[in-house]
């Protein structure tokens, strides 16, 4: 039988964790981060690191790892969430390189604090790559690949079908990109490493304490962290609650919570993987407007997510993981698609989990010294790297540093908010419809994108 839920596959194996104890009333610190997923964490570690005389408090509702940190698809990768174009209008083409350059530098350093740090995340840099498997997809994949001869940092290499075929045998791939730089983990080891890491530099984590309202300074107070047990006044607070920002009075509108869930299958025997290779253990994307994402875990399970049911009325957030039988009906039957000597094996877990939308799809972060609150996230399912470099740009934000993180053109962003309901359901809704129907419209073979997928951008902002 199929385990629904239960947080995600990456617990099934060690076990939730024992929670640590919650906050015990009123605390005074200098820094407060509310959220303890890779944001948190991150922002934790860096700081600590950089002052150790810094009394530092996570507040975290559930556990440390509880959120998309525990739940997603292990994809180390250098993406800029949002992509570059945007970027380069308002900031210019080289300020984007150095972006992009430190970005792919950001899967080293999270790679090399792992090793520091002895977290063992089952940490694989193989590279990543994207496959197309119909005409449309393969004509993306071109203007993709014309695309990145502008953009040299990436490293991008085009593959044929046949090239392809030699790393993933994907059934009916026409052609790939190959980008070095990514790495395949297991997110739930590195979340729950980086929480013992951070506690072994004096960081406390206080688990099972959900945060009501955080308050700026003003009237002669200083910025604080409210929760049912009590209150933490800080120098600095630092919102690192992504997916579940929404549920924040006053970020309600902020960052859309969307969906993404996942299975995995039981481990495929020698037989299958003679058949299917992914020797390199690359981290692999389809070019459907409702994209797949995959990894072959560190015991050789195929681990396969998508969308799913995209969003929840109202912006609710989490069930504990669990998530519909027809997204895995659905994910079962691309898996078997692309695979056919998987389609025996047994899908042992699905889950589901939140991740932030911003109305301009970019991630941000933010620090106001004025107010002492901070912020980073709404990094739409590219955050697994990213989470690093903004825990690392916070820090320089709080400590008063001007470095080269914080010119970084994701820094101090003023973003729209997102259409009140029913608006923001209906667009949702509207937009994952209109995109599978692309993706079925795409299968008949047609040579170009669907226009419907044309139109559902224009919608979603993208
Ligand atoms: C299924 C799935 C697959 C994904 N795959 C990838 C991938 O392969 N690669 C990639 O780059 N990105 C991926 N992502 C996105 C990536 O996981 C996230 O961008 C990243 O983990 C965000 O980290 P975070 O710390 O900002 O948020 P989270 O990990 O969500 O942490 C937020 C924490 O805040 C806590 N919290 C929330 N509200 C409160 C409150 N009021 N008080 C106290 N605590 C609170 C939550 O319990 C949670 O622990 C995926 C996401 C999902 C859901």
């Amino acid at each position: 039988m199929t385990t629904n839920g239960n947080v995600s596959f990456w617990y099934a194996k060690d076990g939730l964790p024992v929670p640590r104890p919650a906050l015990a009333g009123d605390m005074d610190v200098d820094v407060a981060i509310v959220g303890a997923g890779y944001t948190g964490l991150w922002s934790a570690y860096y700081l600590a690191k950089a002052d150790p005389s810094l009394r530092i408090a996570v507040i975290e509702s559930r556990f440390a790892g509880f959120g998309a940190s525990g739940r997603n698809g292990g994809w180390l990768a250098n993406t800029i969430t949002g992509g570059r174009e945007g970027y380069v209008k308002s900031h210019g083409r080289a300020l984007v390189g150095d972006f992009q350059r430190m970005l792919n530098e950001t899967v080293d350093e999270v790679i090399n604090v792992a090793a520091a740090e002895g977290i063992d995340a089952h940490i694989h840099k193989g590279g990543e790559l994207l496959v197309a498997r119909n005409r449309a997809q393969l004509s993306r994949l071109e203007a993709m690949a014309k695309d990145q001869l502008k953009w040299p940092e990436d490293d991008a290499v085009r593959l044929s079908g046949k090239a392809m075929g030699e790393r993933i045998k994907v059934a009916g791939a026409l052609g790939g990109m190959y980008i070095p730089h990514c790495a395949r983990i297991h997110p739930a080891r590195l979340v729950r490493g980086l929480a013992r890491a951070v506690e072994s530099l004096g960081v406390k984590i206080h688990e099972n304490t959900l945060v009501t309202e955080i308050r700026a300074a003003g009237n002669g107070k200083g910025p604080s962290a409210v929760t049912e047990r009590g209150t933490v006044r800080a120098a600095a607070v630092l919102r690192a609650t992504e997916g579940f920002t929404a549920n924040l009075a006053q970020s309600h509108r902020d960052w859309l919570p969307m969906n993404s869930s996942m299975i995995v299958t039981q481990p495929l025997d020698s037989k299958a993987w003679d058949s299917i290779g992914w020797q390199g253990r690359e981290t692999l994307e389809d070019l459907a407007h409702a994209y797949v994402y995959l990894q072959r875990t560190d015991d050789d399970r195929i681990a396969i997510g998508g969308r799913g049911v995209p969003y929840r009325y109202g912006s609710r957030t989490d069930m504990d993981g669990a998530t519909q039988p027809a997204t895995v009906g659905a994910l079962t039957g691309i898996l078997h698609a692309m695979f056919p000597a998987a389609a025996g094996a047994r899908i042992e877990h699905a889950w589901s989990g939140v991740l932030g939308v911003p109305r301009d799809w970019r991630a941000t972060v933010n620090f106001d010294p004025a107010t002492g609150l901070g912020f980073a996230g709404g990094y739409v399912g590219t955050g697994v790297t990213a989470t690093n470099l903004a825990g690392r740009t916070l820090t320089d934000l709080v400590l008063g540093r001007k470095t080269k993180a914080t010119a970084m053109p994701w820094v101090n962003r003023q973003v729209r908010r997102w259409e009140p309901e029913p608006l923001r359901w209906l667009a949702v809704q509207g937009m994952y419809a209109m995109y599978h129907r692309a993706d079925e419209h795409e299968k008949g073979g047609r040579g170009s994108t669907s226009p419907i997928a044309v139109i559902a951008d224009r919608i979603s902002g993208r």
